[in-house]
């Protein structure tokens, strides 16, 4: 169906390796948003840290996230393929700065690389002073969170912010500016742990000339069991090998307060803790009247999601 107007949101992983929980639940929460206004949702690839997300992890991801229903309007942008973009939109930074500090000689004394103008060499961080620019935003207003305060969040929120690490990796928050704004995307959803980041890339946002997006975030999925995120760093199962796809959407909208499906935290519970005690877990496998349920189940969920609805509280199972 033609988008019918001009909203448009994203979900953008990092593809370190398999989905997760979380990531799922952000994935369905930007779609349902994209939905709810008549807009358009696209997928993009965030694969610039090339140790942590090698290439063949990316078909892996989109799969997933095709047998959960969730697919790109548009090509999927693939950051690795655009790093000569990211590489100019630094040229337009005039407080950008070339670094040779060590993270151990940070540590150590402040850095002095940006009154010296230092001529490019190897191994060599590009930063940019936001000091300036972080001041005109003291708080932004969250699609979900409501006014959030820069003050609450200092200690996370170094003003001289790297572009390009000492490796020659793009950073994440000089790549996600840009291509949000080339990709004209008019609502961020996004996970919560990326609020504090929201006034960094803000300040960019306005350094670089830009109009920025709304920003809207969505509460993490905590395991209730250590209080950690289901992420690959704390050895959680992948999502479908915990659930299938359908199970998974049911949780999700669930999570999502759209539909009431208590039995599906019973389940999720149960198959974690045979994770927990044998190490692995295998969901049943998805017969073909699954995959037109879930189909069926998701477009229902679109007309019922109302982004105004969205839970506020750490999601603990
Ligand atoms: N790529 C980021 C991640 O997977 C998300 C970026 C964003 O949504 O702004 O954590």
């Amino acid at each position: 169906m033609a988008p019918s107007s001009p909203y448009r949101g994203r979900f953008a992983p990092s593809p370190s390796g398999r989905l997760h929980l979380g990531s799922a639940l952000i994935a369905y929460g930007s779609y349902l948003c994209a939905q709810a206004h008549g807009g358009t949702f696209l997928i993009r690839i965030e694969d610039l840290d090339r140790p942590r997300c090698p290439p063949e992890n990316t078909p892996v991801m989109l799969s997933e996230l095709k047998q959960l229903g969730l697919e790109s309007a548009e090509p999927v942008l693939i950051q690795t393929q655009h790093e000569s973009d990211y590489l100019e939109a630094i040229t337009k930074l005039p407080t950008a700065y070339r670094c040779n500090c060590t993270r151990a000689l940070l540590k150590e004394r402040p850095c002095p690389c940006q009154a010296l103008h230092l001529k490019p060499a190897a191994h060599q961080a590009i930063r940019v002073d936001l000091s300036t620019a972080l001041a005109a935003h003291p708080y932004f207003v969250d699609g979900n969170f409501g006014t959030i305060y820069q003050q609450d969040y200092q200690a996370e929120l170094a003003p001289n912010l790297v572009l390009k690490r000492s490796d020659d990796i793009i950073a994440y928050n000089l790549a996600v500016v840009v291509d949000d704004q080339r990709q004209g995307i008019s609502e961020v959803v996004r996970g919560a742990d990326l609020i504090s980041a929201t006034f960094l890339q803000l300040a960019l946002y306005d350094l670089l000339g830009y109009r920025a997006p709304k920003f809207c975030h969505l509460p993490l999925v905590l395991e209730q069991h250590s209080g950690h995120k289901f992420s690959k760093q704390n050895h959680a199962p992948a999502l479908l090998d915990l659930l299938t796809p359908l199970e998974s959407l049911r949780l999700c909208l669930h999570l999502l307060q759209v539909i009431a499906e208590p039995t599906l935290i019973t389940l999720v519970q149960e198959r974690l803790e045979k994770f927990r005690h044998s190490g692995q877990v295998q969901a049943p496998p998805t017969s073909p009247h699954e995959v037109s349920e879930l189909s069926a189940l998701l477009s229902y969920a679109a007309a019922r999601f109302d982004p105004a609805v969205l839970p506020r509280q750490a999601l603990m199972l």
